[in-house]
């Protein structure tokens, strides 16, 4: 049995994985390259199999780096089921249709300008198109957690939460070759424990696993802790609110919203911010995902639950109002005193953040508060760097083609974060490899930079004695 590495090797996203048994096939996650200046080309590059020959397809979240290119297979003839998580299946269905909708605007605004500058086409077509996308989500196929299901025949998947977003998981895949099994456990994206509304993630123990895939996004750091995060948050919100002035949040419309949305709900209810602060969620993606976070509560974690025990609502509150069109949107620029807006898109690449900050970003009385991870290259990481620099020697930034002088002040929680730090890393890598009897599974070490790898497999060395192996893109490794 064979694993062929196709994406998120060396670097952050793309998620993919090909496993091969006798004559079956099954890929797991498959994800768009993002950030990096040849991302276009790897999401373009032809993938070494035939997607109308898969026996499976298993998605361990619904994040599109892990479920982008989904569509791509689709559009190539893929046949077979594409496996999830229960809430998996709605949050493909909104992600999938905006990057479909984000694509072709995208596209259009590009042929305009090669139109003007004399060129007759619009350069790469969209990777894929709604229809793709329609035909990706009559393949999905939701499953609940912690219960072993047959895929395909000879190769069955085990979700277990991996607290990362609702529905994310990790899997135990198992195949038969002949009168053999193998068994992979891959991690997924591991969530950050304590992160508020979702569950801490688990570690699957399984005792005959061959193999580890495990994930290093922060393989060389840990996190501020969530209570000092929540804390610093408050004096932010709080000296806003003193000032009557916006505070801006850029945020990533699955997780982060929700986890604004709940912490600001506790901290009106414990008194430590003034009831009927004004906040607007200015995202439709994360308007509807909130949807989907309500949709099963059995899901939340055990503070939540109690939350709405008491009578509480877990993820709303009186100052909270959704706006779900332009126009609503737009009208948030006449707004008078303080008030929060949570907007997309989460680094500031697009959406409404950028109209908010054209606005308000010139405003000494303005707060941005950057509240997840930016990539190189994005204004919200341009915005980060610039946070200690005196207004006067900041650089202006660009918006619509636009210079935009920055005078807001700029704050930025780290411990917000969706991935879980070194420690949850390594702790997890203890549990699922400590839990294998006999001989030790091959640990592979993805989902992670060369750096944050390489700090996480000394960790896991002390650990566990393991030596991990640390595959690059187009790597195949044998299991078992
Ligand atoms: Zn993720």
């Amino acid at each position: 049995m064979q694993i062929k590495f196709l994406g998120a090797a060396g670097e952050v996203t793309g998620s993919c994985y090909l496993l091969t048994a006798g004559k079956s096939r099954v890929v797991l996650d498959c994800g768009i390259f993002q950030g990096s200046s040849t991302a276009n080309l790897k999401n373009r590059r032809k993938l070494p199999f035939d997607p109308a020959e898969l026996d499976a397809v298993i998605l361990t979240h619904a994040h599109l780096d892990h479920s982008g290119r989904l569509p791509v297979l689709a559009k190539h003839g893929l046949k077979c089921r594409v496996v999830c998580t229960t809430p998996t299946v709605p949050l493909v269905d909104v992600l999938l249709r905006d990057a479909a909708s984000i694509q072709k605007q995208d596209f259009l605004r590009r042929s305009y300008k090669r139109s003007q500058r004399g060129c007759e086409n619009g350069g790469c077509d969209p990777l894929f198109d709604e229809k793709d996308v329609v035909a990706l989500l009559k393949l999905l196929s939701g499953t609940k957690l912690e219960v072993e299901r047959e895929v395909a025949p000879g190769i069955s998947v085990r979700f277990i939460d991996s607290g990362h977003i609702i529905g994310s998981a990790s899997c135990v895949v198992t195949l038969k070759e002949g009168a053999s099994t193998r068994t992979v456990v891959f991690s997924g994206d591991i969530g950050n424990p304590g992160t508020p509304v979702i569950r801490d993630p688990i570690a699957p123990l399984v005792k005959d696993a061959d193999a580890v895939v495990l994930e290093s996004t922060y393989g060389d750091k840990d996190h501020v802790p969530i209570a000092d995060t929540i804390e610093r948050f408050a004096g932010i919100l709080k000296e806003a609110l003193a000032s009557g002035g916006k505070v801006l949040v850029p945020a990533f419309a699955v997780g982060r919203t929700q986890t604004l949305i709940y912490v600001i709900a506790r901290l009106e209810e414990e008194g430590k911010l003034p009831r009927g602060l004004p906040v607007f969620v200015d995202t439709p993606l994360g308007i509807e995902a909130t949807k989907i976070y309500n949709m099963d509560p059995s899901l939340f974690d055990e503070e939540t639950r109690a939350v709405r025990a008491a009578g509480n609502q877990a993820l709303n509150f009186r100052g909270l109002k959704f706006t779900r069109t332009a126009q609503e949107s737009k009208g948030l620029n006449d707004l008078r005193g303080p008030a929060v807006i949570i907007a997309g898109a989460g680094m500031c690449t697009g959406g409404r953040i950028l109209h908010h900050l054209r606005n308000r970003a010139g405003d000494p009385n303005t707060s941005v508060v950057i509240a997840g991870y930016q990539a190189a290259g994005t204004l919200g990481r341009r915005l980060v760097e610039m946070k200690d620099t005196p207004v006067n020697e900041r650089p202006s930034v660009r918006i619509y083609g636009q210079p935009v002088n920055v005078a807001a002040k700029i704050f930025t929680l780290n411990g917000f974060s969706a991935h879980g730090g070194q420690s949850t890393l390594v702790e997890w890598g203890r549990q699922c490899i400590g839990a294998v009897e006999g001989k030790k599974p091959t640990v592979y070490l993805t989902h992670g930079e060369q750096r944050q790898r390489l700090a996480l497999a000394d960790k896991l060395r002390e650990a566990t004695g393991v030596e991990c192996k640390l595959p690059m893109l187009g790597d195949v490794g044998q299991i078992g």
